[in-house]
């Protein structure tokens, strides 16, 4: 009999980490899980279908394999945006505000054409904070960002306001 587990399903939150009193949701059950992370990239790229899209970036580190998958699916190439230090060639950075201090987020300076349409991947939305570095990373080399999709939103933390209050597209498969 046909499987009637969503996303959802496959995904386990873990409490406690990494520190007390974080719900940690891990998507590796989802990735571990053949028909869980067939369901999760057809669901993840099914707005976008038909429309035309140049290249998908992924953000570090979950992102690489949504986002890698996605890519391979929609028969384009993929953009990797990593933490800072991580990346051989010359880059362009954006720094961003965390909890407890700052990140940094970089992309190849050449990574992207001006006037590529981006889709921008991502496992989970938090408070915004790492996509909204992501897409100024794209923008700011000519990309245009055509839609950022998750496949977690936590809405409450208020990364879909802020990305919306961008004029971001968001998409994501379950809160
Ligand atoms: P934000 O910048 O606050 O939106 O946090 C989103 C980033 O943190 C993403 O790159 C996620 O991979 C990561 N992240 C935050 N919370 C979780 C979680 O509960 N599970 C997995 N990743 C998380």
């Amino acid at each position: 009999m046909a499987s009637h587990k969503t996303v959802k399903d496959y995904i386990r939150t873990i409490a406690d980490f990494p520190h007390e009193g974080i719900m940690f949701r891990d998507v590796t059950t989802l990735f571990a899980d053949p028909r869980g992370l067939r369901i999760a990239v057809d669901q993840l790229l099914h707005p976008y279908a038909g429309r035309p899209i140049d290249c998908v970036v992924g953000l570090e580190a979950r992102g690489f394999i949504l986002g890698g998958a996605v890519a391979h699916q929609l028969g384009i190439g993929f953009v990797p945006i990593r933490k800072k230090g991580k990346l051989p060639g010359p880059v362009i950075s954006e720094a961003y505000t965390l909890e407890y201090g700052e990140a940094v987020v970089e992309v190849h300076d050449d990574a992207i054409d001006p006037g590529a349409r981006v889709l921008v991947v991502d496992d989970l939305l938090a408070t915004g904070g790492t996509a909204e570095a992501g897409i100024k990373l794209v923008e700011r080399l000519g990309g245009e960002v055509v839609g950022c999709a998750f496949v977690i939103d936590l809405p409450e933390l208020g990364g879909r306001g802020k990305l919306e209050a961008m004029g971001m597209d968001v998409h994501a498969l379950c809160a």
